[in-house]
């Protein structure tokens, strides 16, 4: 852990080399190999939605702890052509049987890990039937040799890298309880597989061949379907509701992007269920109100105010974000110029908002509870452009390290129901993230481009870290538009950001030095560990630039 945050420092002072820059097309993914099937997707004259589906594949694979078919995605592609964007959203959906009072014990919420573990908090996997919507709409290889690479792979085996041999170690207790997970991430002897391992999984290769060969419907009916239904309703000591019906309706959904003005710019970020799209929006129709541009990065000045966005963005995120086929989700009054001018009269330069509350955001139809905070941890980004200019952000999740710790058929199954609210109510008030049957969980993903002002791709970004996103998303957006960071710069820029109650900021970095200005401005801070994962593209005259979050084994691999 010492060496690791030495290491951390030295890049995030030092900067790292930056590559030249690429002519054609650019692939960052939280793992090189990801990113390799994914640039040579390209190469073979795939789009940015071909590359999409076999990196994916792949992560499933080389990241399990993070994302895989096992779990959700949200998928925003830009049309190099049209300037058009669609928003896939293939987030999990609660089973039809699940009900508000799913993660209540006794008429009160369960601890959150109790909840996690089993097949209580599984939602119906929704990547591999996003992927397949999108490819249909958008790709242009045939499907079943994007899946070549994962297959190929998990057949011939991969070296376990640093970080999931960490992830292995460290959660090494749950794992285990999981009869095929305790078999192939442990050696005989039942000791964590170490770095440099190489590891096959030939049940994810005949897994990977039915979605090569019968696309989403392998996941939806059939032996691996009735195999996911058998281990989260068989769970020994937290089972689930899920039935066979669940996973043969399941639907993505093919929505529209948020987009908002940013000094020159636009930036398009992923709608509800998401919260993010929407919370990094706010934040910027805040700050556009200040002068970001003359502040210092890693001031004080700057830190106070990204903060204090953040938290009334997450004051209102409480109250009204959650799955908008359940519940009405004023996103127009959310991201409105006038609105968020209002708001932003309640920030002061110099002291912390007292205590934010959600705002009354015009055209909204009511107004439920606020959700207290949550607990997240997990996930993946990846960022595609190729040579005709099509773009995809991709954050893809199955919610905590290794979901809910269950291994079926060669893949990890999601967690996603944590992210609902446990709560149904609060002071008879009801929740609008609470659980429903068929409802997806409110999620912070938030998978970002910016266009410029002619409506042309500018930047890609996106990155995993629970609720923490928002604040990645939005201080990557800042340091890129504002600061004129170059993406490797805007990736390793030490984190400051909040989940709407303290400040937060980056143990061992710089932005640490900041507490005591912040604490007399009023805020209370926090120094955490922020274990973010930004995959950045920024499109430039000389080419594609790329940079990669060094606080995990993510690449931009270009040509
Ligand atoms: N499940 C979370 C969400 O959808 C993401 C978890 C993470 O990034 O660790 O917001």
């Amino acid at each position: 852990m010492i060496l690791r945050r030495a290491i951390l420092v030295l890049l995030l002072l030092t900067g790292i080399a930056e590559a030249q820059p690429a002519r054609r097309h650019m692939v960052a993914a939280a793992h090189p190999l990801a990113a390799e099937a994914g640039l040579a997707v390209l190469r073979d004259g795939g789009n940015a939605v071909d590359a999409a589906v076999a990196v994916q594949m792949v992560l499933t694979l080389v990241e399990p702890q993070s994302s895989g078919i096992g779990g959700g995605a949200f998928l925003l592609h830009f049309a190099g052509g049209s300037g058009r964007l669609a928003a896939w959203d293939g987030r999990e959906t609660a089973p039809a049987a699940a009900g508000p009072d799913l993660f209540l014990r006794d008429g009160r919420p369960m601890p959150h890990m109790q909840a996690v573990v089993g097949g209580r908090s599984v939602g119906v996997p929704g990547t591999v039937a996003m992927l397949e919507a999108a490819h249909r709409e958008h790709g242009r290889l045939p499907w079943a040799r994007l899946i070549e690479p994962g297959i190929r792979l998990a057949e011939d085996g991969f070296p376990i890298s640093e970080r999931l041999a960490q992830d292995i170690a460290s959660d090494m207790a749950l794992l285990r309880r999981d009869p095929a997970a305790a078999a192939y991430y442990f050696d005989a002897r039942g000791l964590p597989l170490p770095a440099g391992h190489r590891l096959r999984n030939p049940a994810l290769a005949e897994t990977l061949r039915a979605i090569a060969a019968q696309g989403a419907q392998a996941m939806a009916r059939g032996p691996i379907a009735e195999d996911i239904v058998g281990a989260v309703t068989g769970h020994a000591t937290n089972p689930g509701v899920m039935a066979a019906t669940d996973l043969s309706t399941y639907a993505p959904r093919r929505r529209e992007a948020v987009c908002t003005g940013y000094r020159r710019f636009r930036v398009c970020g992923f709608p509800p269920v998401s919260s993010g799209g929407v919370a990094v929006a706010q934040i910027l129709g805040l700050l556009a109100h200040f002068d970001l541009p003359r502040m210092e990065p890693l001031g004080v000045d700057a830190a106070h105010l990204i903060a204090d966005a953040g938290r009334l963005a997450f004051a209102d995120r409480a109250a009204y974000l959650a799955d908008p086929d359940f519940v009405s989700v004023p996103v127009r009054g959310l991201v409105d110029a006038g609105y968020l001018t209002a708001r932003a009269q309640l920030m002061d330069r110099d002291r912390a908002v007292a205590s934010p509350r959600a705002g009354n955001p015009p055209w909204r139809e009511t107004r439920h509870a606020p959700q207290m905070q949550e607990f997240e941890a997990g996930t993946s980004h990846v960022s595609i452009v190729d040579a005709e200019s099509n773009a995809v952000a991709m954050t893809t999740t199955i919610e905590a390290l290794f979901g809910a710790r269950i291994m079926v058929r060669g893949f990890m199954l999601n967690n996603e129901l944590t992210d609902f609210s446990f709560a149904p109510e609060r002071n008879g008030r009801p929740i609008a993230n609470r659980v429903e049957g068929g409802k997806r969980p409110r999620s912070s993903m938030a998978p970002t481009m910016v266009l410029d002002g002619e409506g042309k791709l500018y930047a890609v970004t996106g990155s995993p870290g629970g609720a923490r996103i928002i604040g990645y998303v939005a201080q990557s957006l800042v340091a890129l538009l504002d600061w004129g960071m170059t993406p490797q710069e805007a990736a390793s820029l030490p984190h400051v950001g909040t989940v709407g109650g303290a400040v937060e900021l980056e143990a061992g970095t710089p932005a640490a030095a900041l507490e005591p200005a912040l604490r007399g401005r009023g805020h209370q801070v926090q120094v955490s560990e922020m274990n973010s994962g930004l995959q950045i593209i920024r499109v430039t005259p000389d080419g594609l630039v790329g940079g990669a979050d060094p606080r995990r084994e993510g690449v931009a691999v270009g040509e």
